[in-house]
């Protein structure tokens, strides 16, 4: 008998950093390759009291099924964030919540992906993303990025081809760690004026600033067609699945019915736990330990990327987030320099699967988010001499 999937199966990559991680199980080696939050800032023990309280207090509300769009109070405690701090003109009905914002990501490709749509991505972009959208079988176009945003000519001209949706991660992207800067998401924004393109703008990490100032969503500046997914994944803890998509009613009402064929609804414990747990604690000193956190991180792996990597090797400086980009000046395939820096036990996430369109071999990401700075200068160390081995040989 043989096992027959659906032709969409065919289409869709396999995780490639799932296959990078099993190599760096080990733990001898220093890992840059992961894409974690760390572990040692989840806060376990008031999640403890908050998991007993709503299930001791309200037990058989917390058990029972619930309604697709989500608990109300979380909604509205979404919404009021984004009002509060960045000026977004939402409201909690223009909220969903959703499994994780990677769900927000696979309904968001059911509801307006038909096979050979054109979807524009970020080069480099987020990997979780082409493999959502690959399953509703698009045609992917690559735009550039640049250190302060998209490449606007080529943005354009892949809007004007009559692309269906642009992607993008705004702020600390996912794997580059760039961010667009005010003016870049203006002039995005008018690209898109006009247009049916649907924007649909990622933020998990958009939170987790450690340097410069905050910016905005873009998605107050184009509104109309968009979408806005953000995630308490990296601000709190990602095992809850919990994120959600901000949108406008109408087509907020097809991603709920969407939702509803997928799921019916989030776990409701997983909301009343995360809700608890907002209201009895000051989750704004808790991001602030993060993004200290982080940004001892990502300023140790910077200020080692420029004692040990040869000069011409180009990295991001990022503002936030948990991701820099290292870019080499050799066409040498990158996966002969993954090797020996296995063999040097050192590990690190080779480029090229961000690109939907070829290109990046000479690119890798760099995670320094689980790492003590003393790790991140030794594990550098040693890449940077398999760098310099790799661009002399
Ligand atoms: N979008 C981006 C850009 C991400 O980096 C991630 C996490 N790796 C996700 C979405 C998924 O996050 P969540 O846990 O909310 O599903």
């Amino acid at each position: 008998m043989s096992l027959r999937f659906a032709a969409r199966m065919e289409s869709v990559p396999r995780s490639f950093i799932r296959e990078i991680l099993k190599v760096t199980q080990d733990s001898s080696i220093i890992s840059f390759a992961g894409g974690l939050p760390n572990p040692d800032l989840f806060p376990v023990e008031a999640f403890a009291e908050a998991a007993a309280r709503v299930i001791t207090e309200d037990g058989a509300h917390v058990l029972q099924y619930a309604t697709t769009e989500g608990y109300q109070p979380l909604r509205e405690w979404i919404a009021a964030r984004y009002r509060d701090r960045q000026g977004l003109n939402v409201t909690a009905d223009d909220i969903v919540i959703t499994s994780g914002s990677q769900q927000g990501l696979d309904l968001m490709g059911k509801i307006f992906l038909n096979n050979g749509d054109t979807v524009i991505m970020e080069s480099p972009g987020y990997l979780g993303a082409i493999q959502a959208f690959s399953m509703y079988g698009p045609k992917f176009v690559g735009v550039p990025l640049e250190d302060d945003g998209p490449d606007l000519d080529a943005l354009e001209r892949a809007v004007k081809d009559g692309a269906r949706l642009f992607y993008a991660v705004t702020s600390f992207q996912n794997p580059s760690g760039l961010t667009y800067t005010r003016e870049k998401r203006q002039a995005v924004a008018d690209i898109l004026k006009g247009t049916d393109v649907i924007f649909a703008e990622d933020n998990p990490y958009g939170e987790l600033r450690f340097r410069g100032e905050n910016v905005p969503p873009l998605y107050g500046l184009r509104p109309e067609n968009s979408m806005l997914m953000g995630s308490f994944s990296k601000i709190a803890a990602p095992g809850f699945r919990l994120g959600w998509v901000a949108t406008s009613p109408e087509i907020r009402q097809s991603l709920v019915t969407a939702k509803q064929a997928a799921d019916l609804h989030t776990g409701t414990v997983a909301q009343r736990i995360m809700y608890r747990y907002l209201m009895d604690n000051d989750i704004d000193q808790h991001i602030a330990r993060i993004r200290e956190r982080y940004g001892r991180q990502g300023r140790a792996m910077l200020a080692a990327a420029e004692a040990y990597f040869p000069e011409e090797v180009k990295v991001t400086r990022p503002e936030g987030g948990m991701f820099l980009w290292a870019e080499l000046p050799t066409k040498r395939p990158i996966m002969e320099l993954f090797d020996a820096a296995i063999a040097r036990k050192v590990a690190f996430v080779p480029g090229k699967p961000f690109y939907v369109d070829g290109g990046g071999d000479n690119t890798m990401r760099l995670n320094f988010s689980n790492a003590s700075e003393e790790v991140i200068d030794e594990g550098m160390k040693r890449l940077g001499e398999c760098i310099k081995a790799h661009l002399a040989g």
